[in-house]
């Protein structure tokens, strides 16, 4: 089914501000080595994160089935960034969106999607944290006849990342001369890293998808069974996600949440590069993932998924103290290269 008049104008009408991110070659030293890790800057989508692209893709696919229409509640559970994409587009199509998101997360989470004109509903840790937010937001389909974007089975989450994410990588590192070896990213849905290896692997199928957890709290290591308090907010949620298939996929890569913190601080320190915490996992992701290459100059693709601003009431402002299994520790960077 196509979109009428009136709402294909308004899909045209925010292109330009989702998807074709920058891609940044980091050049840095490690243990004295000298590196380069390669990531996509995703804070440049419309709300700041790389979730509006499976906002978008979802959102233009229902409407195009007739899924959902102006007017109709959006619910949908998420750590924060899912959520905020929902509230901007949503509310720009004319839909109410209501968002359930466990209450630990960021203050800054809640009052963007506030911002928006959205709805928050915080769980809590005794009313189900995170499977509790999915269970409400089911609720919510069945009281209300919301549309549920179902970000953690839905098929468009790993589609919107093949056709966008993924495409984008290629077409970039060709740019820069460079086939890539490896990708990394850090998994909440498991959109980014099932989506990107589809695309990369369809043209270059020895190059190996690394998927990434909070080694303070390894769930896909453990089967599922090991979740606990961690400060990468947007991956390690509660569960493996059903769009996530392990044994498509190579080692699972762990990052300790101090480590990432004190990552992100060195991008932007070192070079202003502000990110997000699951950032500075992603970049030490890379590095081990060269690491398990056994090849220094492996090409490896991750992805910056967000910006700093949702964290400044976060850990994030304060230097991690020392561990000697951290690695950031060992990283100096010594330059940027950007390209769109
Ligand atoms: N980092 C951040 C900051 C995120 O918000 C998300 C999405 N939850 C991810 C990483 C993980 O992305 P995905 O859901 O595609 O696995």
């Amino acid at each position: 089914m196509a979109l009428d008049e009136k709402m294909k104008d308004k899909f045209n009408g925010i292109t330009a501000l989702i998807n074709n991110t920058p891609m940044l070659e980091i050049s840095l030293k490690f243990k004295g080595q000298d590196r380069k890790i390669y990531a996509k800057a995703e804070c440049y989508n419309l709300s700041g994160s790389i979730k509006d692209r499976i906002a978008l893709h979802i959102l233009k696919n229902s409407y195009e089935q007739n899924l959902i229409k102006e007017g109709d509640i959006i619910a949908e559970a998420s750590s924060g960034n899912t959520g905020i994409s929902f509230s901007a587009i949503g509310t720009y199509l004319g839909n109410k969106v209501v968002i359930f998101m466990p209450d630990w997360m960021s203050k800054e989470r809640v009052k963007i999607i506030e911002c928006f004109g959205a709805t928050v509903k915080s769980v809590s840790k005794e009313d189900g944290g995170f499977t509790g937010s999915i269970k409400l937001a089911e609720q919510m389909g069945k009281d209300y006849n919301a549309f549920l974007p179902h970000q953690f089975s839905n098929p468009l989450n790993v589609d919107a990342h093949y056709e966008t994410t993924g495409k984008e990588i290629l077409n970039q590192l060709d740019k820069f001369g460079k086939i890539p070896d490896g990708i990394v990213a850090g998994v909440g849905t498991g959109g980014t890293i099932m989506g990107i290896k589809k695309a990369v692997q369809e043209i270059y199928p020895k190059c190996k998808a690394f998927p990434l957890d909070p080694s303070n709290s390894p769930t896909m290591a453990s089967g599922g069974k090991v979740v606990g308090p961690h400060r990468i907010a947007g991956i390690g949620d509660e569960f493996i996600p059903e769009i996530v298939k392990l044994n498509e996929l190579d080692n699972i890569i762990l990052v300790d949440d101090g480590d990432a913190i004190n990552m992100a601080r060195k991008l932007s320190t070192n070079i202003g590069i502000g990110v997000g915490i699951s950032s500075g996992a992603n970049f030490l992701g890379a590095l081990k993932a060269q690491d398990i290459l056994n090849n220094k100059d492996a090409v490896v693709v991750t992805v910056f998924a967000d910006d700093n601003k949702k964290y400044l009431s976060t850990d994030l402002m304060k230097e991690q103290p020392l561990k000697t299994d951290y690695i950031s520790q060992h990283v100096e960077i010594v330059g940027i290269k950007s390209i769109k």
